[in-house]
């Protein structure tokens, strides 16, 4: 195979691999993007942090990186805006955060208030620096000749009220011994105009805001800040530590490049002082001292013509200052104070940022032009000490590989073991022929070496934390405009200039560089490839997922019918077994005993039906057909009613219920009464259901929103109980999906599904916040028209004392025989005379049979063969005789939603009863319909 396919190749996987992590960590986003939550963050207008564009666009640093994490967090976020200033925005979203209104704010510091009122993740997303600034135009005073300066004192000009700024200034200055008069401003526009009017020297600030028209001369003391949320929000916290720790790891440069973005040296001008600009002018070219086997930084191309990424940096400071540059090579065997010395140099370029190396030849440096990481180079047989990184030196043979004359310090240099070389391609031929063991370079040579020449024994390893920076080296005696007109020249290259200069190296084919440099250089290549394989590997793992899915669907089915079979033969074996007993109580006449008996049996079957209704509600939600109705109803007889039933029901499990219903809410409203009871009944039998023993049940009700047409009420049911885990919370709300407890064994975590699915089909949510071993809470608030109680929806059952039923004709149509018989039971008991058939078919002909108002009244069952009961009623109210449309007929159907009854209305009944019939129930209609 050829070096260029090898090289290739080299490339392709490295890519492969990339593209496998960013995939896995973006099918980790994808997979929790499905089930995204919506969280409200606070948006305080802070140019730089949070701002929006002059298209409406929101944008920012805050903004970009919650953006960005969000696909990690499975956050889809709500920006929430306030009126004010800054501060007056600032103050109101943190009271916002405070009371729970919001569940983000960025931007924060952790201080000792803070900490104490809010909760903070473990990561700071970006550090803020206190700057110190001068006018744009000042070119007095800059970073280099501020400190001697501040010996004579300065006056720096701070905002009055930033006490915690100042004082930190202020220890800047101690440390620093600079003297110092504060010119304390009210605002920003007076701190501008302190430096125009000269009553200030420079002005104190935050590299993230940066005052216009001036530019920082001095960054100190960094404080980081931080995403904050609401006083026990551990969910919110424990999503921001995972979210910003992925966001990291897959790109560990994202702050740095968003920093750039918004608060970075980019546009900054560069400006030349009157000064620079004459001495510029007048002065010779200086004459620059290069070493050309330090490729890709610095080297000789194949026609002789000194190139690199060195020689790029100094093109453009030539054409930003007006600085001419001269080369000059420098001889590697001499060491680099015999070259000064020899060739009259003013600059050493590719010089590394070593301090001593540096004054040890009588140089100053300049500030870092380019960083990279460092990598060791070794013989394929040499063995790394990968337990011990102080010693390598351990298993050396032949010798550590070093460059002779360069100034770099590399980890175990100062052993004895060390041979020396002129160069580093010098170095990495000896490791490849085994005259040494291994030896030290920075990437970007390193890989440029490997690449170039074939060094098919040389392995090399990533030394993290370890970097190597180049400067350039002025020479003492150099004019000092030379060094700060370079200084500033550097500062004003920006990360994407030096990714240019390193794009041009590899686009000349020469090096083949780490694979992130390639990332770098080629971001639009990396990018579709990228997205083509992450699509067709998003498409693998989507039919992963939906197959995971379906498993786990089945088998909580399965696990479903198992506990469903469970949850129902127990009340029904109840009824079975107490059924027996009580024969026997009434063949022994054991009358207390009976009561008794018959209470449980009671209980039993209630709650054998409960269970069947919620599978029946299920699955009419799975399949789309549960309907909710929009009738009138009197919110406090709901409430009531509710709290009757559970004050005692709560007393009777040792648990204090405690209801607050706000006293003027609008009481008429327009809604489906029975579904909203249905949702309240199932969250507060669970408040119940899974509290402590004495533990508290909180139902609050209130109007919190009234307009013309309608009102929201806010319905909140608190327990104090065992709560759920974390990791459950989501899960809850799911079909047959319940939480594990050794301690609840009842239930068939069906209710909070059909709870979510009702309120979802009300335009609401169900909302929760639980916290293990401290209780939940359950709440929702409903939107509902204003209504006024119809006169048919008022009519009122007549109570017992009025009932006279004797002398009465029922004919019952019931195809269950049990049932048949319950029913006439109960109406014989009251002196009524009963007939019973078997379908509708049936009815209608005894119906027909019969002479008119034999028959007073007619008990219809809704399901029967042969002809159903709604069918049958429209028939006999069709029928051409004088009871045919006055009967009355009462429907019996195991549902009694609003739909159901909606139905029988509509087929000409005049009364519906779910079943089980309860005996003082059918009475008192039976007495209603017939006004005796
Ligand atoms: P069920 O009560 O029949 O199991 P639900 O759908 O009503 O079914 O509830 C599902 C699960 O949610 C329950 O099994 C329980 O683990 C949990 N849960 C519901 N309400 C509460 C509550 N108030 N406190 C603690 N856990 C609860």
């Amino acid at each position: 195979m050829t070096k260029k396919c090898w090289r290739l190749l080299i490339s392709c996987s490295f890519l492969i691999i990339l593209l496998i992590c960013s995939i896995s960590m973006n099918a980790i986003a994808a997979d929790d993007m499905q089930t995204s939550k919506v969280i409200r963050v606070g948006f305080p207008i802070q140019p730089g942090l949070t701002e929006v564009n002059a298209q409406g666009e929101y944008r920012g640093y805050t903004y970009e990186y919650l953006q960005t994490i969000s696909q990690f967090a499975g956050w889809d976020c709500e920006f929430v805006r306030v009126n004010g200033t800054v501060n007056e925005q600032l103050e109101t979203l943190m009271n916002m955060l405070k009371d729970g209104k919001i569940d983000v704010l960025g931007g924060m510091l952790k201080t000792d208030q803070t900490i104490k009122e809010y909760d903070f993740p473990q990561l700071n997303y970006g550090v803020a620096y206190s700057t110190l600034s001068v006018l744009e135009t000042n070119t007095t005073i800059s970073d280099v000749n501020l400190a001697a300066k501040a010996k004579n004192s300065i006056h720096i000009a701070v905002l009055q009220q930033a006490k915690k700024k100042i004082a930190i200034l202020e220890q800047y200055c101690r440390e620093n011994n600079f003297q110092y008069t504060l010119v304390p401003c009210e605002n920003e526009l007076a701190l501008v105009n302190a430096l125009s009017t000269g009553e200030a020297d420079v002005i104190l600030g935050v590299d993230l805001s940066k005052e216009p028209g001036t530019k920082v001369i001095k960054t100190f003391a960094g404080s980081p800040y931080y995403f904050m949320t609401t006083k026990g929000n551990t969910e919110i916290v424990n999503v921001l530590d995972d979210a910003m720790k992925k966001q990291e790891q897959s790109n560990p440069y994202f702050q740095k490049q968003l920093y750039e973005k918004y608060f970075g040296e980019q546009g900054r001008k560069f400006v030349l002082t009157e000064h620079e600009q004459t001495y510029v002018e007048e002065m010779k070219p200086l004459r620059v001292l290069i070493s050309l086997s330090l490729a890709p930084f610095q080297y000789e191309d194949n026609n002789g013509k000194i190139d690199g990424i060195t020689l790029s940096l100094l093109s453009d400071i030539e054409q930003q200052t007006g600085l001419k540059f001269q080369y000059i090579e420098r001889d590697m065997k001499k060491t680099l104070s015999e070259n000064i010395e020899e060739k009259e140099i003013d600059i050493v370029a590719g010089l590394p940022a070593e301090e001593k190396y540096a004054s040890a030849n009588q140089l100053i440096l300049s500030k870092s032009y380019m960083e990279a990481d460092t990598i060791m180079y070794s013989s394929r047989n040499f063995k790394r000490n990968q337990t011990n990184n102080n010693d390598k030196t351990k298993n050396v043979k032949k010798g550590i590989a070093a460059v002779s004359n360069i100034g770099h310090t590399f980890p175990g240099l100062s052993s004895n073991h060390v041979k020396f070389y002129d160069t580093l391609e010098e170095c990495m031929d000896a490791v490849n022929h085994g005259a040494a063991d291994y030896g030290y370079g920075n990437s970007y040579s390193v890989s440029y070496y490997m690449s170039e020449k074939n060094y098919p024994n040389v392995v090399t390893m990533q030394m993290p934390g370890i970097s190597n920076g180049f400067c350039l080296g002025v020479l003492k005696d150099t004019d000092i405009n030379v060094l700060t007109i370079l200084n500033r020249a550097i500062t004003t290259i920006d990360e994407t200039q030096k990714y240019n200069y390193l794009m041009k190296e590899f686009d000349k084919g020469k090096a083949d560089f780490s694979l992130l440099s390639y990332i770098r250089l080629h971001p639009i290549q990396v990018l579709t490839m990228g997205c083509i394989l992450m699509l067709i590997i998003l498409y693998l793992i989507y039919s992963r997922q939906k197959q995971v899915l379906l498993e786990a669907e089945n088998e909580a089915k399965t696990r479903f019918l198992s506990n469903m079979s469970h949850e129902m033969r127990t009340p029904l074996s109840a009824i079975i077994g107490l059924n027996d007993l009580q024969k026997r109580n009434m063949e022994q006449g054991n009358i207390e005993e009976e009561e008794n008996c018959i209470k449980r049996i009671d209980s039993s079957a209630k709650h054998l039906l409960s269970i069947i209704n919620d599978v029946l509600d299920m699955g009419k939600i799975n399949e789309g057909k549960l309907c909710i109705t929009k009738k009138p109803f009197d919110i406090y007889e709901m409430l009531e009613d509710i709290k009757t039933i559970y004050l005692i029901h709560a007393e009777q499990h040792h648990i204090q219920f405690h209801t607050s219903f706000e006293a003027d809410m609008y009481s008429i409203m327009i809604g489906d009464a029975l579904r909203i009871k249905q949702v309240l009944i199932n969250l507060i039998s669970n408040a119940i259901k899974y509290n402590k023993p004495e533990g508290n049940v909180y139902f609050h009700v209130s109007q919190i929103q009234e307009t013309e047409k309608s009102v929201q009420i806010s319905f909140t049911v608190a327990d104090t109980g065992v709560g759920i885990k974390e990791e459950n919370i989501r899960r809850i709300f799911k079909a047959f999906e319940r939480e594990e407890r050794g301690d609840v064994s009842e239930g068939t975590g069906l209710g909070l599904a059909i709870s979510n699915s009702v309120i979802g089909l009300m335009n609401s949510e169900l909302k929760v916040h639980s916290k293990e071993n401290e209780g939940s809470e359950f709440s929702f608030i409903l939107e509902l028209d204003k209504g006024i109680v119809e006169e048919s929806d008022r009519v009122k059952l007549r109570t017992d004392s009025e009932m006279e039923l004797t002398n009465i004709r029922v004919l019952i149509a019931e195809d269950n025989e049990i049932n048949a018989l319950i029913a006439s039971k109960m109406l014989q008991r009251v002196g009524i005379q009963v007939e019973i058939v078997q379908d509708g078919e049936l009815a209608v002909s005894k119906f027909v049979a019969s002479k008119p108002h034999y028959f007073q009244l007619i008990l219809m069952d809704i399901r029967m063969p042969h002809m159903d009961g709604l069918e049958a009623t429209r028939v006999i109210r069709n029928l051409e005789r004088e009871d045919a449309s006055t009967i009355p007929i009462i429907a019996l159907s195991a549902n009694a939603f609003d739909e159901d009854i909606e139905k029988s209305k509509e087929a000409g009944m005049n009364w519906h009863l779910a079943k089980p019939i309860e005996s003082q129930k059918l009475y008192e209609v039976i007495a209603t319909l017939l006004k005796k």
